[in-house]
């Protein structure tokens, strides 16, 4: 991909190969990558239907959907879902998983930004995990997230927070001592605190609506949700 592409899609090119060099370990919940996504999985699912009132008969677009793990969880809950990602590799195994799980769901190859400008206000339901750290302007994501949504509609992001905190948990802990995630998974500079989530959400016309923390427990190994948004949270918003 060149650099003029690379700008104007709004993608670093070094993080979509990252995960297009794994891809074949998406649908693997022992992997190193990918496995937590797998683990988190049913707490985020519920916290989706929660937030929306249940997904059933809803329009959902997952952005930044990986191998599926989230959209094909969104269509078994019966929402009608679209998933789009950037990286080929790991949207041809969404595509193969569907083959083998049946589960419908519409991938597509197309940045945020591209999708809001050809279904504007098209979906019940916008979901945007564990993206935003990945990408060079997580406004512009945002606000192609805003665009997508119906009026009303809710959006949630995942992703995680930047204090001493989330670096010594989600990077020199997760990364490193635990090794739950291989090293290089994240880059500090990118993550996102909530009041600059908040933000950019108020200047794309989306009103806060709830901030939940996903925490994990290295000694029983599980995630759970609380008010403890210090490292990993979700932040939902409804458009105006
Ligand atoms: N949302 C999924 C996957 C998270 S991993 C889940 O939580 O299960 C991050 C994903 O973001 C990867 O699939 C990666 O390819 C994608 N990604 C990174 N930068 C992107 C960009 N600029 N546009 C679209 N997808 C991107």
């Amino acid at each position: 991909m060149s650099i003029h592409a690379q700008e104007r899609l709004n993608v670093d090119a070094g993080e979509l190969a990252k995960f297009g060099s794994l891809a074949h370990q998406w649908w693997d919940p022992e992997s190193d990558m990918f496995g937590p996504l797998h683990r988190m999985n049913p707490l985020r699912l519920a916290h989706i239907e929660r937030l929306s009132g249940g997904l059933a008969g809803k329009r959902a677009i997952d952005v930044g959907c990986g191998g599926g793990i989230l959209a094909e969880s969104m269509a078994l809950a019966g929402a009608q879902v679209t998933g789009i990602d950037l990286a080929e590799k790991s949207l041809k195994v969404a595509m193969l998983h569907r083959l083998e799980s049946g589960v419908e769901v519409d991938y597509r190859l197309v940045s945020a930004e591209d999708a809001a400008s050809e279904e504007p206000g098209a979906y019940d339901v916008v979901t945007c995990m564990e993206m935003l750290e990945h990408v060079p302007d997580a406004a512009s994501t945002v606000r192609a997230c805003a665009v997508l949504a119906k009026p009303g509609g809710l959006v949630v992001f995942s992703t995680l927070n930047r204090n001493a905190k989330s670096f010594l948990f989600a990077i020199v802990g997760a990364e490193y001592v635990l090794r739950l995630l291989p090293r290089g998974t994240h880059e500090y500079a990118r993550f996102v605190t909530p009041s600059e989530l908040a933000a950019h959400c108020r200047a794309s016309g989306l009103a806060m609506a709830d901030i939940t923390g996903l925490s994990y427990n290295p000694l029983t190994k599980t995630f759970a949700l609380g008010k403890d948004a210090g490292v990993n949270y979700f932040l939902a918003a409804r458009k105006d």
